[in-house]
């Protein structure tokens, strides 16, 4: 019984497809994808050995809004001008079988517990990438709360002072995101930055305003991984998200011993997801097989 994995990214999206295993695993932007979704899983397949009647489940997670009930996705970072406001996923996957869409970050801690290098029964995936946001795996369970909607992390009040896009006011991703950490340069700071990569890059050279930009992003990370080690108590915390991949030294290796002196628990282990940008791909093949 063959499947589908479609895992919506911000900038890139990430098609699956297999039996038990991937037959194939294919890239392309998010705008092309969602401008013509059954012609983009249709070249997936073509260099495979599965037909677009084969596929009997879909498994579909996306970063950003969705109306579950209504197969209703809300691109984020898609403007309205290209006429990609609103995308109606049922009506777009209609003929590759029953879809089930879950959360992005559940679907990467389902796929680091099952297929990433760890033997671990509670394990907590955080991206830190356009947004921040968490999935659990607790006691070999999966959590995922009343709505789908466990571990809004990224909206964990952590300061007073940034706006967070959602209104709210001191929430972790308005400081560490990859969106927010040129606003959060400019506001606490006074330093105008065109990207976070600038902001790296800066760094990188020695800057001395940049070094104080990654400082507080640094101990705004820690502060919220500390909590969710202070409330989950797992065993490794593994981070994923492209702000995170594309910079471990500076993102994630400083974590455990700032988060040691944050916590009351036990200090978890803290490292890069092993399934790199594929996390959360595997974990919808997870579903599809069952394990979720
Ligand atoms: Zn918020």
């Amino acid at each position: 019984m063959a499947f589908l994995c479609v895992d919506i990214g911000g900038t890139n999206t990430i098609l699956g497809a297999g039996n038990g295993e991937f037959e194939t695993i294919a890239k392309c932007r998010t705008e092309e994808f969602l401008k013509d979704v059954p012609g983009r899983v249709e070249e997936a397949l073509d260099d495979t050995h599965i037909e677009v009647d084969d596929i009997q489940k879909t498994a579909v997670a996306a970063a950003g809004p969705i109306d579950r009930e209504e197969m209703l996705f809300y691109p984020p970072n898609v403007s309205d001008d290209r006429g990609l406001g609103e995308i109606d996923l049922g009506e777009a996957l209609k003929d590759f079988g029953e879809i089930t869409i879950i959360n992005d970050c559940t679907s990467a801690v389902l796929g680091e517990y099952h297929y990433g290098d760890h033997e671990l029964e509670n394990i907590v995936y955080v991206t830190i990438s356009s947004g921040v946001g968490a999935g659990a795996i607790l006691n070999g369970h999966l959590v995922e709360g009343a709505d789908g909607n466990f571990a809004e992390v990224g909206h964990m009040k952590i300061e007073d002072d940034l706006k967070c896009s959602c209104g709210g006011r001191g929430h972790w991703e308005a400081y560490c995101s990859g969106e927010n950490m040129p606003k959060m340069a400019e506001q606490i700071f006074g330093y105008e930055y065109s990207d976070a990569r600038e902001i790296f890059d800066r760094y990188d050279e020695g800057s001395e305003e940049a070094s104080k930009v990654i400082g507080k992003m640094q101990k705004i990370n820690a502060v919220g991984m500390a909590n969710i080690a202070t409330m989950y108590n797992p065993e490794k915390i593994v981070v994923g998200g492209a702000v995170a991949l594309n910079h471990p030294e500076t993102v994630v290796k400083p974590l455990e011993d700032q988060v040691e002196e944050l916590t009351v628990n036990e200090t978890p282990e803290i490292g890069l997801c092993t399934l790199d940008d594929e996390a959360v791909i595997h974990g919808l093949r997870a579903v599809c097989n069952g394990k979720h």
